[in-house]
């Protein structure tokens, strides 16, 4: 998988413990920063598709990621488009 996006991250040189919160309310600070990130797509693609256990990635806390995959799968099950699942937790400097 290319992975120039990194390159162009805006959480490129930031600490990245923020990124690991030790509950999901903590997660806002990472989610600020995921919000104006213009990679958010790829990284929450990134981290959907090697099934990222821990830490904020694209805007998306673990629980919210589970949550994303459950309903593509369910979508997927019954025949239907999975465009847009996920989308929801893009900010609006994503696009
Ligand atoms: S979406 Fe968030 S975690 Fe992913 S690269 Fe951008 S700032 Fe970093």
């Amino acid at each position: 998988m290319d992975r120039d996006w990194v390159n162009r991250s805006a959480c490129r040189g930031l600490d990245p413990t923020i990124f690991y919160p030790a509950t999901e309310e903590e997660a806002e600070e990472a989610k600020a920063v995921c919000a104006v990130c213009p990679v958010q797509e790829d990284c929450l693609e990134h981290a959907i598709g090697n099934r990222e256990h821990n830490g904020v990635w694209g805007g998306a806390t673990e629980r919210e990621r589970q949550r994303i995959i459950r309903r593509r799968r369910r979508l997927r099950a019954m025949g239907a488009p999975t465009d847009g699942v996920g989308a929801e937790v893009l900010g609006v400097g994503a696009r």
